[in-house]
């Protein structure tokens, strides 16, 4: 590894898989311009002919589904199940938005003394700054929106797990797509991705991350009054009322904080669980946290794999060594950087664990007596972006999902982030929505124009 590349490491065995070239400034600025050119041709190209572009791409993507899967496994250390799921994504994602270039209606508004018309014109290059979590759905969440409404697209992945998103951009160019229409550029937060933040010709940010950059990119974006969509951290409520199914409640609870190792942003790492049925629930749930299939990720049995860095896995260990675990799964030990998924209970809704964004396979059970109360620990965190509630009820089901300060709920099940529905997060865990049938118009300027009779 030299100062200007990254040697990737696969996680599940510490061990690396290939260095890759971090972008220096001059590089960064190089195509962003570029970008700029092909964004006059790119907007210029006639909506069905971008949109069959698109699918194009989309059919190439499903093409190698295997290959991008094999090759998240190695770099993040996901399941196979995930990965083959996580390619599939981008595939569903450009399909979805490949109808939008056809559909990126005006509206014809009354006026006196004339027309009033509006457009939705595309901003010009979009930057994209991805982490490393779910390197591929994140990618197409932005990108497939933003390449629709008619912008170009820069792109920087996490500095771990870059291996992805370079074959997508290389798919890009086999599927057709013009030449720096989208750009995949390898390389640091602080060097590439601070300069897509600077660059005056970069008209809008969309960051998936942690709050902390958040707020330093928004800020920076305050500079050129840029556009900024923010998806941050999260410390996500599942919670559990007495009269709820608890058997499918405690089932189900492990898939939902500990898919991807935890390392998930709509992680359900606190469970609430009413009083009355607090003892039942921990006894369901210890079989499903035990029985969960802790493995290596390249097999198709795994439910869960480790971490992503030796770094994170110390930054879990942190937690786990302030509390007492109440009962843990396996895991397969060896070099790679695992933590079983482990799960601590605790009435003490100041503690670290209860209040922090984990990022790990861990869950922190506490008991409530009531509606009111339930509602109030849930809020009691400055995230809001996700959250399950499980309760026979379906009036209390709507009313807690309406009362806690959360952008994506469930009901009775942990249905988390889907492309055709709007995504994002309440206070420190974002700004804006991703996704959803209006996310193209979000990439583009609404513009009126009156025309006079
Ligand atoms: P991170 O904030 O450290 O990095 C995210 C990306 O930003 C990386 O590509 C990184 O290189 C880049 N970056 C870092 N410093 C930068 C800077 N100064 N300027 C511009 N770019 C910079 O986050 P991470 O550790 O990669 O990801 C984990 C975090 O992401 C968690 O907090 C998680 O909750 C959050 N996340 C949120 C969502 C969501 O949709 N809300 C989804 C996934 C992850």
């Amino acid at each position: 590894m030299t100062t200007d590349s990254y040697t990737v490491i696969n996680p599940a065995t510490a061990t690396p898989v290939i260095d890759v070239h971090l972008a220096s400034v001059e590089e960064t600025d190089t195509a962003i311009e570029r970008a700029q050119e092909a964004f006059e041709s790119w907007r210029a190209v006639a909506p069905g002919d971008r949109a069959r572009l698109l699918r194009r791409f989309a059919a190439v993507v499903d093409d190698h589904i295997d290959e991008l899967a094999e090759l998240e496994v190695r770099n993040a250390g996901h399941t196979w199940g995930n990965a083959r799921w996580e390619a599939g994504n981008v595939r569903d994602c450009l399909n979805y938005y490949s109808a939008a270039p056809e559909r990126l209606f005006g509206r014809q508004i009354p006026v006196a003394g004339g027309v009033d018309i509006t457009f939705h014109e595309p901003l010009g290059v979009v930057g994209i700054i991805v982490p490393w979590n779910f390197p591929m759905p994140i990618l197409a969440w932005g990108m497939a929106p933003a390449l629709a409404a008619g912008n170009t697209v820069v792109l920087k992945p996490a500095e771990l797990t870059p291996l992805t998103a370079i074959r997508i951009g290389e798919l890009a160019l086999e599927a057709g797509l013009p030449e720096h229409v989208l750009t995949v550029v390898p390389g640091k937060g602080s060097v590439v991705g601070e300069r897509f933040v600077t660059h005056p010709l970069v008209r809008k940010i969309v960051f998936t991350g942690s709050t902390a950059v958040g707020k330093r990119i928004m800020a920076g974006c305050a500079d050129q009054v840029k556009r900024v969509t923010l998806e941050l951290g999260g410390k996500s409520s599942n919670i559990v009322f007495a009269d709820a199914d608890l058997a499918a409640a405690a089932a189900s609870a492990p898939y939902a904080v500990f898919d991807n190792a935890g390392q998930d942003c709509c992680a359900r790492s606190r469970i609430l669980v009413e009083r009355s049925a607090y003892d039942e629930f921990l006894a369901l749930l210890e079989p499903a946290v035990t029985g969960m299939r802790v493995l290596d990720p390249a097999d198709e049995t795994s439910e869960m794999g480790p971490l992503i860095s030796a770094q994170q896995r110390s930054t879990v260990q942190g937690y786990l060594d302030e509390v007492e675990v109440a009962f843990a799964g396996s895991s397969p030990g060896g070099e790679g950087f695992w933590v079983p998924p482990s799960v601590v209970t605790t009435e003490d809704p100041s503690a670290r664990i209860w209040r922090e964004e984990v990022f790990g396979p861990v869950v922190a059970v506490m008991p409530f007596d009531d509606e009111v109360q339930a509602v109030e620990l849930a809020n009691d965190t400055e995230y809001g972006l996700s959250g399950s509630i499980f309760t026979r009820d379906l009036g209390r089901g709507l009313r807690v999902a309406r009362a806690v300060e959360s952008g994506n709920l469930s009901v009775n099940s942990h249905a988390a982030v889907r492309y055709w529905t709007p995504f994002g997060g309440y206070k420190q865990s974002g700004l804006g929505r991703e996704l959803g049938p209006d996310a193209p118009q979000a990439f583009t300027e609404e513009k009126n124009v009156f025309i006079a009779h």
